[in-house]
């Protein structure tokens, strides 16, 4: 499992000195700005959706490593996927950084956003992990309002 865990946080760390998908793609249609008082995360969103389906995102902001590097992979995630798919992709992040420390992590399709299972060990860090995904959907619900974690 240690080896496990040192590849996460390699992503991790990698995705918050490198985020990408950063600033605001050409098209964009969608924006919204989320804020995490708890830490001082806060991120914009923009996005270009058509037909329900997203096709370019783009973010800024500025947080601790997980909130970043959740955002960074997040746009890596959903670029190229319907609403609908990203709703659910969202409900299976939820419930892994969520879930009981103690079992074992349900990874699902989330794919490389399995690196952030270390989050159920320490439960302040779910709003910075979740950040990102609060304001995509805010964005993607057409709700231009800051959203907040409290
Ligand atoms: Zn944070």
């Amino acid at each position: 499992m240690s080896e496990l865990r040192e590849l996460y946080q390699s992503v991790i760390l990698d995705h918050n000195k490198s985020p990408r998908n950063q600033g605001t793609p050409a098209g964009a249609n969608r924006e919204a700005s989320g804020d995490n008082p708890l830490c001082g995360d806060q991120i914009t969103l923009r996005v270009k959706l058509v037909d329900g389906v997203v096709e370019a995102i783009g973010f800024e902001g500025h947080g601790c490593a997980i909130s970043t590097a959740s955002a960074s992979l997040m746009t890596e995630a959903v670029k190229g996927r319907r609403i609908e798919e990203v709703e659910k992709l969202f409900e299976e992040f939820h419930r892994l950084v969520t879930s009981d420390p103690r079992s074992e992590p349900e990874i699902g399709a989330l794919g490389k956003l399995a690196v952030f299972a270390g989050v159920r060990e320490f439960p302040m860090r779910v709003k910075c992990a979740t950040l990102g995904w609060h304001t995509l959907r805010a964005a993607l619900h057409g709700d231009s309002t800051t959203v907040t974690t409290e």
